[in-house]
């Protein structure tokens, strides 16, 4: 929609108001009179908002402004860069409930699971504040002359580093991986997804009451292929999460500056139980790993490898559980599944359930979608007898649905949940956990969860998570996902002793002994 296609209605029923929203969109990094996209939110259909569509030339503006704020904030000493990460930890705990609003008008999760994202933003800023201090200092490295040639190792920020973030967790995903970035230093220019841009500008708002110097994070909204092309080609840095399809092809764009790149993609995450499991937490660890925020999230679980020996009891319970799972569009806490985030979403979720069943597969849950509840609802639904031929069999849906597949033993479960093009995260339910952990090494993922869906990895904050072969590269969370916005430098200084040992002089062979020597004595010092 253009300036003069304003929505007819400027009023929501939904909170936050339309002139929240309106306050927000001023924040975004554009110049005078750029066309506007309206936001409609999933849950009601209503136009929540207007945001800016951004250029190139607000781009390259936003960069420059960005670069010369940052210059002052890399110089800020890391201890008081990790002060605003503290008090931004106290202003989101406190401001929970008008991100919640947000959170939910704009993507249409159910509150519970909108929850999770303020969980996130508090442990992810608590757990960088603390560790950045010790990690980004300064520190010894040992050298080929340990005391005649002394190495430090210091930590540099990249620059600007530009992030690209979907929808699905609007404040997660714009917001945690540019809180490490803070902290090392460095400046953010941001595209949010156009469905979801009030919950990050807010956020970034906060921070700045926590003492962000204003300027250092520019967000500008507008298509991907426009504002998000111009932050590839300026920034000193790029963290994307996204599809696998866009993520290579922003690789491609990036490889080309020669610019770092992390990137968290798609999956198509297997759930192993094995005979030894207890049936009620496997019931309910299932439905959790499976439905949360609507099955819309890159790790949530979408095969489901269930030993034959409890198969047909563990397919009857949990159809009867996911059937029983409330779906409502109240922003209030209460429905456990909510509203998918557009219709094309719910296009996608159709189709693969329609495709399925036209081929055979049966039914045990769900199957429908649910225009009385609110325009993009779909009932949480689980499949069974799914072959290859069908689009759902490796096709990641990104909805609510799973599929169940029986097997006969360990390894062949092991062999079809590494059976896929990706690698995300992975799920191990079983009695022992032993053997759990022995199934959870060979399975092909970079997060696996053992009697777990997906939160445990998630939340195992300082410990690295991302996507193994085409579900990404580069990792977040830990020091990976600290050191990832660094630069490391190595300054090495030469005393005047190891000069002149280390000058060959007229005498090279007196030299080449001398080393010979010093070389052999060096594998026998402690290490
Ligand atoms: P998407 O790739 O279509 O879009 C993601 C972002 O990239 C959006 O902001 C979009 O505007 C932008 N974009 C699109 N094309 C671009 C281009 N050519 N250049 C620059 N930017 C571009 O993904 P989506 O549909 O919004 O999100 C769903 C996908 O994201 C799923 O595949 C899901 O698995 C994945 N995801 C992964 C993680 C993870 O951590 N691994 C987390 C969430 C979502």
């Amino acid at each position: 929609m253009t300036a003069t296609d304003t929505p007819s209605s400027t009023t929501s029923t939904l909170r936050p108001g339309r002139e929240q929203t309106a306050r927000l969109a001023k924040r975004v990094a554009v110049g005078e009179g750029r066309e506007m996209k309206a936001v409609t939110s999933p849950l009601k259909g209503e136009v929540i908002g207007e945001v800016p569509i951004g250029t190139a030339e607000d781009v390259a503006k936003a960069v420059a402004e960005c670069r010369r704020v940052q210059k002052r904030w890399a110089a800020t000493p890391i201890k008081q860069r990790a002060e605003v990460l503290l008090r931004y930890h106290d202003l989101v705990l406190e401001h929970q409930d008008e991100l919640l609003d947000l959170i939910q008008a704009e993507n249409g999760k159910a509150r519970v699971w909108a929850f999770e994202e303020i969980m996130d933003q508090a442990i992810t800023a608590r757990y960088y504040a603390r560790l950045a201090p010790r990690a980004l200092k300064s520190s010894w490295r040992l050298t080929a002359l340990p005391g005649l040639v002394t190495a430090t190792e210091n930590r540099i920020p990249k620059g600007v580093v530009g992030v690209i973030s979907p929808w699905n967790y609007p404040l997660v995903l714009a917001v945690s991986d540019a809180l490490a970035a803070l902290v090392a230093g460095n400046g953010i220019v941001i595209k949010p997804d156009s469905q979801t841009p009030f919950t990050a500008i807010r956020a970034f708002e906060l921070l700045e009451q926590a003492g962000l110097p204003s300027g250092l994070v520019q967000i500008i909204t507008g298509p991907g292929t426009q504002v998000g092309s111009a932050i590839i080609e300026s920034s000193d840095y790029l963290m994307f999460t996204g599809s696998t399809a866009t993520g290579r092809t922003i690789g491609a764009q990036i490889g080309e500056r020669l610019v770092g790149y992390s990137a968290e993609l798609g999956g198509k995450n297997p759930m192993i139980i094995t005979a030894d499991v207890d049936m009620d937490r496997a019931v309910e660890t299932a439905t959790h790993g499976c439905f949360a925020n609507t099955g819309q999230l890159c790790i949530s679980i979408e095969r489901i490898y269930v030993d034959q020996a409890i198969a047909p009891t563990f397919s009857k319970r949990f159809a009867e559980r996911v059937s029983a799972l409330t779906l409502g569009a109240e922003q209030e806490y209460g429905p456990e599944v909510g509203a998918l985030a557009s219709k094309a979403q719910l296009d996608k979720v159709t189709e693969h359930v329609t495709d399925a069943l036209d081929k055979g597969a049966t039914l045990l849950a769900g199957g429908k979608a649910r225009e009385d509840i609110g325009a993009f609802f779909y009932e949480p639904t689980v499949l069974t007898d799914v072959t290859p031929e069908m689009d759902v069999y490796a096709e990641e849906t990104f909805g609510p649905v799973v599929a169940i597949y029986p097997f006969t033993n360990v390894d062949e479960a092991i062999r079809l949940a590494n059976d896929t093009e990706y690698g995300l995260n992975s799920s191990v339910l079983c009695g022992d956990t032993a053997k759990g952990k022995k199934i959870a090494e060979q399975l092909m993922s970079g997060t696996v969860n053992v009697n777990d869906g997906y939160s445990s990895g998630w939340a195992s904050i300082d410990a690295p998570m991302g996507g193994m072969k085409a579900s990404g590269m580069g990792r977040r969370h830990g020091r990976d996902g600290l050191l990832k916005y660094t630069e490391s430098q190595t300054v090495a200084v030469r005393s005047s002793i190891a000069e002149k040992l280390q000058s060959p002089g007229k005498d090279a062979q007196g030299y080449a002994k001398r080393f010979t020597s010093m070389l052999k004595a060096a594998k026998h010092l402690p290490r």
